[in-house]
């Protein structure tokens, strides 16, 4: 496995193995890898002959007064879980390397930035569209692994591909999570153990709305009200709610065809996403994926 820090570097040798034709996949992380992680590898692995996982906590995508100078890592776990995965490439650029002196240039998410997770988190979406572009035109993997736990992330990135031209097919795979429901997270690391008890509350409340769907409930208003009643365990509750999971447009009165239910909320100082999918479908995950490469 190769350490690499530096684009041109990076570039060097991946040209080699395109040469040689060697499909080529990307796994971005910011690290502090758990098994979450080591499925998007997993599938990279199984799909891939070269597999590329950068780690990189984005500057971008942190505001002012959020977790980025103390957000986890730990490089030496990261590379050992990296080598046992045979992944090929870590990819761990300074930021200075990824924003250089004078850097000016934003890819803006529009509209789709500015719903659930955007409306607390000004201009994250705009910091993860703009690293996950310069990734891919680093890397120009054919193919690159997203989770659906950041469902509006894969969502906002599925329509910078398309809108861009970018050639790149994008998998996103579903949540992995603790036995007990909990969705990993490296901020979950922040939870106390009475803290991660209450964090509960909020697998607990979607795994039930999954159930109530599957029971025949389709009014969205029924759906949301029930699961905010399972939710008073956190601190504060941001959002819950019910979007197409490919537009990220609110569902109001019938859920439709693809639909997540999305949740967001602090327990203490720790800031918590999850999320499920509402389908008919029996694979509904594998439907956020764009398969073949953008037109
Ligand atoms: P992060 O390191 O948190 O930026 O996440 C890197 C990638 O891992 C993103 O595509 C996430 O959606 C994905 N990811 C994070 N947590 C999970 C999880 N519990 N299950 C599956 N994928 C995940």
């Amino acid at each position: 496995m190769r350490l690499i820090r530096s684009i041109p570097e990076l570039r060097v040798l991946l040209k080699t193995m395109k040469g040689r034709g060697e499909r080529v996949g990307l796994v971005p992380t910011m690290g502090y890898l758990h098994s979450g992680h080591e499925a998007l590898i997993r599938q990279c692995r199984s799909r891939c002959d070269y597999v590329v996982v950068s780690v990189f906590i984005n500057p971008l995508q942190f505001g002012p007064n959020e977790d980025f100078h103390r957000y986890p890592h730990d490089l030496d776990r990261d590379q050992t879980l990296c080598l046992e995965h045979g992944v090929e490439i870590m990819f761990m650029p300074e930021p200075k390397e990824m924003y250089s002196t004078g850097f000016s240039t934003f890819v803006d998410p529009g509209s789709m930035g500015n719903v659930l997770c955007g409306s607390y988190r000004q201009g994250h979406f705009r910091g993860v569209t703009t690293v996950v572009a310069k990734l891919l035109n680093t890397i120009q993997p054919d193919l690159a692994f997203f989770g659906q736990k950041d469902l509006q992330q894969s969502a906002i990135i599925r329509r910078m591909v398309w809108d861009l031209n970018i050639p790149v097919e994008l998998v996103v795979i579903p949540t992995v999570r603790d036995d007990d429901g909990l969705a990993l997270s490296s901020r979950n690391s922040f939870l106390s153990p009475e803290e991660r008890c209450r964090a509960l509350c909020i697998s607990k409340a979607l795994f039930e709305a999954e159930s109530a769907f599957r029971g025949g409930v389709r009014l969205a208003s029924e759906i949301i009200n029930s699961a905010k009643n399972l939710l008073t365990e956190l601190d504060e509750l941001q959002y819950c709610e019910l979007v197409d999971a490919l537009t990220l447009d609110s569902i109001e009165g019938q859920i439709g065809r693809l639909v997540g239910l999305c949740v967001a909320g602090k327990i203490g100082n720790t800031r918590l996403i999850d999320n499920v999918l509402l389908s008919e479908a029996d694979d509904p995950t594998r439907q956020l994926s764009l398969v073949g490469i953008p037109e």
